[in-house]
């Protein structure tokens, strides 16, 4: 047999948000992968409709449309812009581009599960720091972590699945404190619901230090986690590193020409992300009114730290028609939804007894 490389053999497994279980006369939710529950924009879907009739061309590997209409909307050059199949996708590229086998990434744990599949693929080690008990990154240990042998620190704010978010001035004073050849990496999946006092502005950070890369993606706030699209915005340098990498062909025309006609549609958009973040207020006054509580979320899904109760509140939910986000032995991560799932779920914690 021939053996893949031995890392390959050490790569975690992603598990997947499931999907409901049909439950006759009940209404599922899938609250399982963070994905935004509304149906896509009428406009948005046309303009999809009409790329893929062009299915038989290959897309522009250029991405010139999307490069552009994210160069306007951010204010940097389309030369700090690098897109793929979906921000994981840049996470991958970003390894591969700058670490191998001996060098670190530091990030913090628990946090989004493909970092450690990503980082194992790649041949590097990935050095975990475990948050505080109140879910946010320990930026002082993991500053503590840093050595000559790590090349990237992946932040993540608001971090899944926890649910707090980082400020301004945190990430700022933890990437002056950070080597300038350790690249800093921001993945904002979750920017759009961000709703705190001084909140990370990721683009003054990468002004100011050209080691910042920031990772964004279409598929949360923008509803186009199907079609996987995401994008980093970065020094020129990086991002050239980053497109050089990348699969020819990656994003394809159906993704772009949908993420450009979302960037034309952002007031639509934006007050979607606006009543998901009013419906995630609810269902924290819910959650605590119900004796519960969760860490502060900036995200759109909240976090329980319920530990051994995992399984069975997992089951719990799952029976009520609730698909929810188990993970083995820590917790349950729930995304934000639809109002009668919130509803389904505050009923559900009411009967039953919380953590002591
Ligand atoms: C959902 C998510 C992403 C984005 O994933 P895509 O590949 O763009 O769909 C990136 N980072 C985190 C932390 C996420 O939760």
């Amino acid at each position: 047999m021939v053996e893949p490389l031995p890392h390959v053999r050490e790569i975690p497994p992603y598990v997947p948000g499931k999907l409901p279980v049909a439950r006759p006369g009940l209404t599922t939710y899938k609250l399982s992968s963070n994905e935004n529950p509304y149906p896509p924009l009428a406009g948005v879907l046309a303009t999809a409709e009409q790329a893929a009739a062009a299915m038989n061309r290959y897309p522009d590997m250029g991405c010139v449309a999307l490069y552009d209409a994210l160069a306007t909307k951010l204010g940097v050059g389309t030369d700090q812009l690098a897109a793929a199949t979906g921000s994981v996708a840049l996470i991958y590229h970003l390894l591969s581009a700058y670490c191998g086998p001996g060098d670190e990434v530091v990030h913090a744990w628990r946090s989004f599960e493909a970092y450690p599949i990503a980082i194992t693929a790649s041949g590097a080690t990935g050095v975990k720091v475990p948050v505080t008990a109140d879910g946010r990154h320990d930026l002082a240990a993991m500053a503590a972590a840093v050595t000559e042998r790590t090349r990237v620190v992946l932040l993540c704010t608001p971090n899944n699945p926890t649910g707090p978010a980082l400020t301004h001035a945190e990430v700022a004073a933890f990437v002056d404190g950070v080597s300038h050849d350790v690249l800093v990496v921001v993945d904002e999946a979750y920017l759009e619901f961000v709703r705190m006092a001084d909140p990370v502005d990721g683009l003054a950070l990468l002004r100011s230090h050209p080691n910042v890369v920031l990772l964004r993606t279409f598929s949360k706030a923008y509803g186009l986690a199907g079609l996987r699209v995401g994008y980093a915005v970065a020094d020129a340098d990086v991002a050239g590193a980053l497109r050089a990498v990348s699969l020819p062909f990656g994003v394809s025309s159906v993704a772009q020409a949908a993420a450009v006609a979302s960037l034309a549609a952002v007031d639509e958009l934006f007050a979607r992300v606006d009543s998901l973040v009013a419906e995630r207020d609810r269902l924290v006054a819910g959650i605590t009114a119900a004796g519960w509580s969760v860490p502060e979320p900036q995200g759109n899904f909240v976090w329980f730290d319920v530990g051994d109760r995992t399984a069975e509140l997992a089951a719990t939910f799952g029976d009520a028609g609730l698909a929810v986000r188990p993970f083995a032995g820590e917790g349950l991560r729930v995304s934000v939804g639809e109002p009668e799932a919130t509803d389904r779920l505050v009923g559900i914690l009411e009967s039953i007894r919380p953590p002591a």
